[in-house]
């Protein structure tokens, strides 16, 4: 089974919306993948965050 490598995960921008145009933007102190939506020009880390 193999999936395409457009997109790694289920990444959604948290601003737009989108699945797609979704790129890997570096990554934070953490070391937790960093993505950015192409967009709208969002940089988020698709990770859960205590809201
Ligand atoms: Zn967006």
């Amino acid at each position: 089974m193999s999936r395409t490598a457009k997109i790694d995960e289920n990444i959604y921008c948290p601003k737009c919306g989108k699945h797609e145009h979704q790129v890997k933007h570096g990554k934070n102190k953490s070391g937790s993948q960093k993505y950015r939506c192409n967009d709208c020009g969002m940089d988020y880390t698709p990770e859960p965050r205590p809201w």
